[in-house]
């Protein structure tokens, strides 16, 4: 599993810094994940407060 990020996403950036994994990077329109690098922790989903993010199979 991995997760996904929708075009909710207002570039906050919470995310990039939340991720213990390094597995999203800044990238022009919204953060960009690293499939490989996702344990599918969920802390990303927690801290993004437009909803934008959710689990999907990888
Ligand atoms: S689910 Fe966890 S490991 Fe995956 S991108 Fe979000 S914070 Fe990083
Ligand atoms: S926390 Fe949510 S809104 Fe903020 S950059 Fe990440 S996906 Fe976008």
């Amino acid at each position: 599993m991995s997760v996904a990020i929708d075009l909710r996403c207002t570039g906050c950036g919470n995310c990039l810094i939340t991720c213990p994994e390094k597995a999203l990077v800044p990238a022009r329109l919204r953060p960009l994940v690293i499939v490989d690098r996702c344990t599918t922790c969920m802390a990303c989903v927690e801290v993004c407060p437009s909803d934008a993010i959710r689990e999907v199979p990888a």
